[in-house]
């Protein structure tokens, strides 16, 4: 029979006072907060400029001087529309433009003016739009509407800030013809499954002016003129902008940056 375990009382002690210690570790309020602190990763640190400087991680896609980062959307030659003393302007007899590289989710900033001397109605008065993935020529992709909505009734499903034919915004936070506004996007691609089919929609949400017009709103699909929208597959898409071919006076745009986000 083997010899029972005799614990001498100097052991006890020891084993009691171990016991304390980890009992008041545990009961300390500031060991119980730290416990659920994260230290690692450090988050990259980013330089943020001021009014109209994009902050030091974002890709410049238009800085008022150049149109390197932009092709035409059909014949994807060198962007043919027109830059004046630093701003973007739609040729619109020379079709959309998107950007050279391809994005899946990001954050886009762009700013763009409606004329002063802006002409025509409802949705032939400042057309344009941002296609937030371009995945074929012309109007394919997904857009956010820009339209003058100042003052002009339209479909609400296709004033500014829309999503095209799907979401309206959640407030009109247009300025008037004339004054510079912005979109601010936080663009989430849809995901597709090796056979095609969806894995998971897309979705968008978008200060206008400062404004939160798209609350992660979820798409249905590409944004069609006419019928329903659908999702078709792709992997990384270019950002496109459209010349629209309404008669009204061209839009222009400045200071567009993205940032590309994580998976
Ligand atoms: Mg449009």
């Amino acid at each position: 029979m083997p010899p029972r375990l005799q614990l001498g009382p100097r052991v006890l002690v020891i084993a009691i006072g171990v016991s304390a210690v980890v009992l008041a570790l545990a009961l300390n309020p500031l060991e119980m907060a730290r416990q659920t602190e994260q230290w690692e990763p450090v988050p990259p640190k980013v330089t943020v400029g001021g009014a109209g400087v994009p902050p030091s991680d974002a890709i410049v896609l238009f800085d008022g001087r150049s149109l390197d980062a932009w092709v035409g959307t059909n014949d994807h030659a060198p962007a043919r529309w027109q830059v004046r003393e630093g701003v973007l302007v739609p040729d619109k007899s020379a079709g959309n433009i998107e950007t050279r590289r391809r994005f899946r989710n990001y954050q886009l900033h762009l700013e763009w003016r409606i004329p002063e001397d802006i002409t025509g109605s409802g949705q032939a008065r400042g057309n344009s739009g941002v296609f937030l993935a371009s995945t074929g020529p012309g109007d394919a992709g997904y857009e956010v509407q820009i339209l003058d909505s100042w003052d002009n009734p339209t479909y609400v499903n296709g004033q500014a800030a829309s999503v095209y034919k799907q979401s309206p915004p959640l407030v009109n936070a247009a300025r008037p013809p004339g004054a510079w506004q912005y979109y601010d996007i936080v663009w989430t691609a849809p995901r597709f499954k090796a056979d095609g089919t969806l894995q998971s929609p897309a979705y968008v949400t978008v200060l206008h002016n400062g404004v939160l017009v798209q609350n992660h709103a979820e798409l249905r699909g590409e944004t069609v003129f006419i019928g329903k929208p659908a999702y078709r597959p792709y992997d990384r898409a270019p950002v496109k902008l459209q010349a629209h071919p309404d008669p009204s006076p061209p839009i222009s745009f400045r200071n567009i940056w993205i940032r590309d986000l994580p998976d």
